[in-house]
């Protein structure tokens, strides 16, 4: 609605101009609104985690789960991610909200999933951030979760933002034990140059490419184009979306390493997992 008055505002009398402001002013201070209620939320944990396996294929089992961050918000109910984290990533929220993903994701996979991996998205933004090791060691410290189980995933606009201080960040991080894995590959802006540079471990090929396999013979050479120059570069590769058992034979086939997406199963809160899970990862 604030960009019909916008428009209008542009394209009529002064009248409009009014609601526009009137619009604009509503705007602001449901924003402001919104960060005060995030800002308690972090604090009185109203914030939760859903967990989503991932699929190791050598092994044929689920070594691994990604902690996905929720807002159980008293009047809205749960909001996820993309309604959130962009306003915590603008009003600087963002890094008490990761120091509480980072502890639970790490205390929760400490105590009720042994053996498994455990992987936690943060924000690019966060990167230029110089404590943000210190951070993660915190993390690993208060929970007991040794670093190798732990996983950073990070999308490839961070090696945009401040590739320097990223990269020395990043290191850093390495150098705790901790791995790295990027996000969302192939719908980034950065040259694949930072395969070389940056400390990866492994790429998280975006879902939009899993989603056409079944029916396209140009989106299976694109996957398998994706997946051999994963393996050039020596890192292993997951695909995210895989939500048909025709997807996931396919990138079977590709020679994927990992699976992720609805097909082997969905975000659930921690207990369920443990339930589905928690006996296999023990054996
Ligand atoms: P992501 O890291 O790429 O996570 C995968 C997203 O795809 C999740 O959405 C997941 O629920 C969804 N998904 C997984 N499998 C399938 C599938 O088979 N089909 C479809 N259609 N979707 C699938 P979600 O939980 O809404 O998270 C969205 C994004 O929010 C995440 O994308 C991640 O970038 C970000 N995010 C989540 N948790 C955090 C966090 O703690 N901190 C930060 N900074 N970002 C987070
Ligand atoms: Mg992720
Ligand atoms: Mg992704
Ligand atoms: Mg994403």
């Amino acid at each position: 609605y604030a960009d019909i008055a916008l428009y209008k505002a542009k394209n009529s009398g002064r009248n409009n101009w009014v609601f526009y402001q009137r619009d604009m002013g509503e705007k602001i201070v449901q924003r402001r609104e919104m960060e005060r209620e995030l800002r308690e939320a972090i604090q009185t944990d109203q914030l939760r985690l859903a967990w989503q396996p991932r699929y190791d294929v050598r092994a044929a089992r689920v070594t691994a789960f990604e902690a996905l961050v929720r807002w159980h918000h008293r009047q809205h109910g749960i909001l996820m991610p993309d309604q959130f984290i962009p306003l915590a990533e603008e009003t600087g929220l963002i890094g008490a909200l990761s120091d509480w993903v980072l502890l639970r994701a790490c205390a929760d996979a400490r105590r009720e999933l042994p053996g498994m991996a455990v992987s936690v998205n943060l924000s690019a933004v966060e990167f230029s951030d110089k404590g943000l090791p210190k951070r993660i060691l915190a993390a690993l410290e208060a929970s007991g979760l040794p670093s190798s189980r732990l996983e950073i995933e990070v999308t490839e606009n961070a090696m945009l933002q401040d590739p320097d201080t990223t990269l020395e960040v990043m290191l850093a991080i390495k150098a705790l034990g901790v791995k790295f894995l990027i996000d969302d590959f192939g719908t980034g802006y950065a040259s694949l140059n930072y395969l070389r540079t940056f400390p990866f471990e492994g790429i998280k090929i975006d879902k939009s490419f899993i989603f056409p396999l079944s029916d396209s013979s140009q989106a299976r050479q694109i996957v398998e184009n994706m997946v051999g120059l994963g393996k050039a570069y020596s890192l292993s590769v997951t695909a995210e979306g895989v939500e048909t058992v025709c997807q996931m034979e396919q990138l079977q086939q590709l020679e994927c390493d990992g699976l992720q997406g609805y097909y082997i199963g969905k975000p659930q809160p921690l207990a369920q997992v443990v339930a589905q899970y928690g006996a296999v990862s023990a054996s």
